[in-house]
């Protein structure tokens, strides 16, 4: 009888042993927290990383940020020595050799163009800088100038050749402007960095585009708030539960002013050179790249809701939230599961 007693003391000194091995083994492999954040591209840029090597982290990191200052320096109509700088200055006069990701962020841009029958237009550059809003210069533009810029906006005169790596645009004066695909494509570049550099967890906020990597450390959906459009940021109207997803946002509420009681936002609606005016006032859309979901929720800002339904709902894989002003929110049908609305001020249909 005690020699039994003794193998059961062993057996549970073992097992204890074995628990505490197991325990300590868990505290350090948990994974720790890296953030970053930026000022980069007009915007903050805030990453987290969630990796047991914090050094390993630290540095993906950095070379994730990186990216995005090569990315900046190649695609901002704020530099003038920018490769889309230097294709507007040759804008009706001659070709510009440029790198390949250029032309993939070009070809990116007019498919979504087509696919919008041009409610997305990235030679919208003449009537952004008419405009001006987020500037310190923001003005109702005088009628004559907005029909002059309105005038040489048209994706089609935005010639690529990918053979000789040359873009041009046809017309004297036109002016390419990638404010509404390129932050995608740079959150885009970040999540490759990061995965090349082994991190499998991670989420990424780049002025409002989010992505993410995997799912949270603890195995379940990360929850991503959706704006209230109504208010400053931080107010949510609801939740979405997302895994390795792109969640990006449009609104009329992130770069705007207002005179005489009335709101001039920046997504400007290509056929009329104005602010888009259809009832959405916010359009969120949740798909795999972010390139892609930043060019959708753009072109669905100005297409409206049917037409914008209509295109969402004809892409794979490609998930919709639009806010009218009328505090209408409308979801595409993958979401029914993952949108949880939060604002009793708010209703919720399914289309
Ligand atoms: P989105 O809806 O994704 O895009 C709206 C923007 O796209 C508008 O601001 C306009 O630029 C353009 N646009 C408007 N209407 C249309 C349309 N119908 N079709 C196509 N495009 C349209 N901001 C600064 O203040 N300072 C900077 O130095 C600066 N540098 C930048 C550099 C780069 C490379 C990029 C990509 C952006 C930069 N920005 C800068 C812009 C800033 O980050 C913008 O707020 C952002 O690009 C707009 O994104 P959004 O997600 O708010 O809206
Ligand atoms: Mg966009």
């Amino acid at each position: 009888m005690k020699k039994d007693m003794k193998k059961i003391y062993r057996k549970l000194i073992l097992c204890l042993s074995m628990l505490l091995y197991i325990t300590t083994g868990c505290n350090k492999t948990k994974e720790k927290i890296v953030q970053q954040e930026e000022y980069m591209l007009g915007t903050f840029i805030q990453a987290k990383v969630y990796d047991s090597n914090k050094t390993k982290a630290k540095k993906s990191l950095e070379k994730a940020f990186k990216r995005v200052e090569e990315i900046e320096e190649r695609f901002s109509v704020n530099i003038p020595t920018s490769e889309i700088s230097q294709i507007n200055k040759n804008a009706g006069i001659a070709p510009t050799k440029v790198d390949e990701e250029v032309i993939y962020l070009l070809r990116k841009s007019t498919y979504y163009s087509k696919l919008s029958q041009g409610a997305f237009d990235p030679t919208i550059g003449n009537l952004v800088q008419l405009w001006g809003i987020g500037t310190d210069h923001a003005q109702i533009p005088d009628d004559e100038s907005l029909q002059k810029a309105l005038s040489i906006v048209n994706f089609n005169d935005l010639i690529i050749n990918e053979e000789k790596s040359v873009v041009s645009l046809a017309k004297k004066g036109q002016r390419l402007d990638l404010g509404a695909i390129a932050k995608g494509y740079a959150a885009d570049e970040m999540k490759k960095n990061l995965i090349e550099e082994g991190v499998r967890t991670a989420f990424l906020n780049l002025g409002g585009n989010v992505l993410t990597i995997g799912s949270k450390p603890d195995g379940s959906s990360w929850k991503v708030g959706i704006q209230n459009p109504f208010t400053t940021r931080g107010n949510y109207i609801g939740i979405l539960e997302v895994r390795d997803q792109a969640i990006v946002s449009s609104g009329n509420y992130e770069r705007y002013f207002e005179e005489e009681g009335k709101r001039y936002h920046h997504i400007l609606d290509p056929r009329t050179g104005y602010p888009s005016n259809n009832g959405i006032i916010s359009t969120t859309i949740i798909t795999n790249q972010s390139i892609d979901a930043d060019a959708l929720s753009t072109a669905v800002y100005v297409m409206g809701l049917e037409k914008g339904l209509a295109l969402i709902n004809s892409l794979a894989d490609t998930e919709a939230v639009f806010i009218t002003n009328e505090k209408k929110v409308y979801i595409t049908s993958g979401l029914e599961e993952k949108f949880h609305l939060t604002n009793g001020e708010f209703t919720c249909e399914k289309r």
